[in-house]
């Protein structure tokens, strides 16, 4: 049997029309658009492209897109003035500050500083709170979870009832996909078992899910014959296995692996994503989601 491919590549196309369609729509009968604004410390070549990419993509959808540089040296005093000043400006729904931040900046201060109803990466405790309780309490979504959920519920897979089985225990990825498994709503209601580096039989957990979604940044942990005939793959992995010249641009480029043996898993599973072009694309894509709603709740068009 060869897997259905759940494509996070083609799934973000599709959810970034809807979002275009949206800002369009919203802007004619209120007259204002989401504003996202990205704080930069320091010029670190990985943060420069993920803010990058951010930017571009908040431009195609019809943001208002702000991209804030500060110099390495700026104190912990200015950055919590520069984060107050964006939690007061009423043209902007969504604050986001690219980490890592320098060493002498106490990343849990600024990341707390943050509004909660600007917090559209969803990682302030208010927000962590929220997810917890579920339901109408979730505001903002952990972009990369959501992403995960929503390729679950887009590419048909039946999550009501079914065993899933999260691999990793990660404040960003398995702990929030394991809480918004486990919560009653579509791609959801779930029964969840988090497995991690002190699980005793990590195979046989693995052996039962329906669902099994992996995020551990290990190439290859996840063995073929782990894998339920049938079931769903999400490999969230992404881990550089060495590099390459591409073809497109002729320079070198990072080779990315899964944490799962794509080919050897997609004879076996149900549906299961690529990497790349599997869950990556959907970052993104959930934090202009998470932008446009933030803006939503601010018209009372979402409660
Ligand atoms: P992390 O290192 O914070 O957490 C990894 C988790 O996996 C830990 O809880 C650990 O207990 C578990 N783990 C590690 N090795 C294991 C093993 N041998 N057996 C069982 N459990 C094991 O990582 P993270 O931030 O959650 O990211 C995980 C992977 O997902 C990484 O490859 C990362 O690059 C990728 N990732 C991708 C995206 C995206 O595509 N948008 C976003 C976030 C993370």
């Amino acid at each position: 049997m060869t897997a259905q491919l759940i494509k996070g590549t083609d799934i973000r196309e599709e959810i970034l029309e809807e979002i275009t369609k949206e800002v369009a729509d919203i802007k004619e009968k209120h007259g204002q658009v989401p504003g996202l604004v990205t704080i930069l410390v320091g010029e670190n070549p990985a943060s420069v492209s993920y803010v990058t990419l951010k930017g571009k993509t908040a431009n195609r959808v019809g943001f208002k897109e702000l991209q804030d540089n500060q110099d390495e040296n700026i104190s912990e005093a200015d950055l919590l003035a520069l984060i107050d000043k964006y939690n007061k400006d009423d043209s902007i729904h969504g604050i986001l500050v690219q980490l890592p931040l320098p060493d002498h900046i106490d990343e849990k201060k600024i990341l707390n500083a943050i509004d909660p109803d600007k917090d559209v990466d969803g990682f302030h405790p208010v927000n962590v709170g929220r997810l917890m309780i579920g339901g109408s309490e979730v505001k903002f979504p952990p972009c990369t979870p959501a992403g995960i959920q929503e390729m679950i519920v887009r590419g048909g897979v039946e999550t009501s009832g079914a065993e899933v089985v999260v691999v990793g225990r990660s404040n960003i990825v398995g702990k929030p996909i394991a809480n918004m498994m486990v919560q009653k709503g579509p791609g959801a209601n779930s029964t969840v078992t988090i497995v991690h580096t002190r699980t005793k039989d990590l195979e046989g957990h693995c052996k039962r899910a329906d669902v099994l979604i992996v995020a551990a940044g290990v190439p290859g942990l996840v063995k073929p014959e782990w894998i339920k005939p049938g079931a769903c793959v999400i490999d969230v992995g992404v881990n550089r296995v060495g590099e390459k010249i591409s073809e497109k641009t002729g320079k070198k480029v990072a080779i990315l692996r899964g944490d799962v043996d794509f080919d050897a898993a997609k004879e076996i599973a149900g549906s299961i994503t690529p990497v790349p072009g599997g869950v990556g694309p959907m970052t993104i894509t959930m934090l202009m989601r998470n932008t446009l709603n933030s803006l939503k709740y601010q018209l009372g068009l979402m409660e």
